[in-house]
């Protein structure tokens, strides 16, 4: 997998080096300690790879949908019996705790259970007699070769929130994950191999932009799977589209949640500082702004402060450790500087993170639990994407004065509501410009068989990933009218 520490591409079914003259170090955030070198894979890297997986297709889409999915349901046997190793692979090069790795690990699972119903998922519909003796038909068809490109903070599940599906359905697919944790998936294409897919169905390619823009102009990439920040989303979802291409681009994200003073406080508070602080806040599904409604302020804040302050920061695979570090130094001194910056536009430091350390790990990348109070909604910290550990509150006197601020945001990746009111649930589930919508719930996250809704600036496209709208994505339609006169048939 790796030839002097230096990763490894995947292509035809062979590990092979890269062409690249530059590779970037991948650290562990908890020590800073390098654990392995990625290559920047060029253009002519990407071009192998189109042409393996162009060769595979002819294959591959000939090959019966109920024979394409048996190395699927190997692969899941296989996650399932490595996903204490790859568990800690997450931790160590993402940072999350071992049990955010493992909550990771069964997404990841559940993807792949989900696209083993391909057989039935990709099944099309007719109708006989539209016109007297005449039939329609619509049925799916795979594109061809197709690519994701992935983010750093899910390194084992967001890649198999297109794998699956992608393959499933016929066609040959190539990864290009995030340079900052490439690991997860170098060890998962091992497990690939050993699942059995032929060469050129599963490829992955190792790099950053010089690879990526390769895959968005390449004439022979039919589609284009992105996770990323909205700005990388949006420059993916213009240039593969311009090339022709079938692009669902998924961008970033700050999530509102609304406090009523009617909710199960005890649950909010823990329910809440899991959402905003697990993954170090680097989840797109992360509670970034909490909205009290009148009497909840002071019902809330305090609690929270506490529950906060009480998180155990600190390497993820130490027993008892609830937060990790954020992934990197310049990403420590990005959310550091935002920090500074909702102070000087007018925000309360209620709980300052910065300028702490973790006994033993001095070098790593932590800041603790953060809450700015008093956020004003106008400010630009109020609608920039931290992306760590940094939770902002703003206080409302009604509901409907929580969902205009819930509404005022470019962002509509998910909002939730804390209530024991049908009603305000149903006001807020019915009105919110959000596509994922949590009611008593932090981490508004959709399971395998429904899509990963984000709207707005937090999605690109038409068909999200996951479930129906990932067979959708990853098939054409074909209609088919057909006659056969009955003075055609054969008389025996
Ligand atoms: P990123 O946008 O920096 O990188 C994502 C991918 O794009 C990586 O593979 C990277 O190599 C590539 N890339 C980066 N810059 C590029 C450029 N200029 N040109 C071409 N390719 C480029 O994102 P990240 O820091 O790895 O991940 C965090 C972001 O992802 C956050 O904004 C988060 O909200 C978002 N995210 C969104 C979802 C979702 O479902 N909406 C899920 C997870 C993460």
């Amino acid at each position: 997998m790796t030839t002097n520490g230096r990763l490894l591409n995947y292509i035809n079914g062979q590990w092979v080096e890269a062409q690249a003259t530059e590779y970037l170090p991948v650290r562990n955030p908890a020590t800073a300690q390098v654990l392995a070198h990625v290559p920047l894979s060029t253009a002519q890297d990407v071009d192998k790879a189109v042409a393996a997986g162009q060769k595979a297709f002819h294959d591959w889409r000939r090959t019966p949908v109920v024979e394409r999915v048996q190395p699927l349901y190997r692969l899941k046997r296989l996650l399932e019996a490595h996903r204490d190793e790859l568990a800690r692979l997450i931790t160590n090069e993402c940072g999350k705790t071992y049990e955010e790795s493992q909550g990771e690990l069964q997404r990841a699972i559940e993807n792949v259970e989900v696209a083993c119903g391909a057989p039935s998922l990709m099944q099309g519909f007719n109708n006989e007699d539209i016109a007297r003796g005449i039939d329609e038909h619509c049925i799916r068809q795979p594109l061809g070769v197709v690519a994701a490109i992935t983010p750093f903070n899910f390194p084992g599940m967001v890649p198999l929130w297109f794998l699956p599906y992608a393959v499933a359905t016929g066609n040959c697919f190539i990864l290009k994950p995030s340079e900052k944790t490439p690991m997860t998936m170098q060890r998962i294409f091992q497990l690939m191999e050993e699942a059995g897919f032929p060469p050129g169905v599963v490829q992955l390619v190792n790099g950053a932009k010089d690879a990526v823009d390769a895959l968005l102009d390449h004439p022979d990439i039919r589609a284009i799977s992105f996770v990323g920040s909205t700005p990388v989303a949006r420059y993916v979802y213009e240039r593969a589209a311009r090339a022709g291409k079938r692009v669902q681009a998924q961008g970033g994200a700050k999530n509102p949640l609304v406090i009523m003073p009617d909710a199960d406080m005890e649950m909010t508070v823990r329910v809440v500082a899991d959402s905003a602080f697990g993954n170090a806040g680097q989840r797109c599904l992360a509670a970034s702004v909490g909205i009290t409604v009148g009497e909840a302020r002071n019902l809330f804040v305090e609690a929270f402060v506490d529950a906060a302050a009480s998180r155990k920061v600190g390497y993820g695979l130490d027993p008892g450790v609830e937060m990790g570090p954020v992934i990197s130094a310049e990403s420590k001194a990005r959310i550091e500087k935002l920090i500074a910056l909702g102070e000087s536009e007018g925000a309360t430091v209620l709980l300052d993170g910065r300028n702490k350390t973790v006994k033993g790990y001095e070098d790593g990348y932590f800041i603790f639990p953060t809450i700015l109070d008093h956020v004003p909604p106008e400010s630009q910290i109020a609608h920039t994407e931290i992306f760590g550990p940094v939770f902002s509150l703003m206080h409302a006197e009604t509901i409907e004065e929580a969902i205009a601020l819930v509404n005022n945001r470019k962002y509509g990746n998910m909002a939730s509501i804390f209530t024991s009111s049908g009603a305000s649930a149903r006001k807020f589930r019915y009105e919110v410009n959000a596509g994922n919508v949590g009611i008593n719930i932090g981490v508004a996250a959709p399971m395998a068989f429904y899509p990963f809704s984000g709207w707005r600036e937090s999605f690109f496209g038409v068909l999200h990933a996951q479930g129906m709208h990932g067979i959708e994505f990853y098939t054409e339609t074909k209609v088919v009218i057909e006659r056969w006169p009955r003075e055609w048939t054969r008389k025996f």
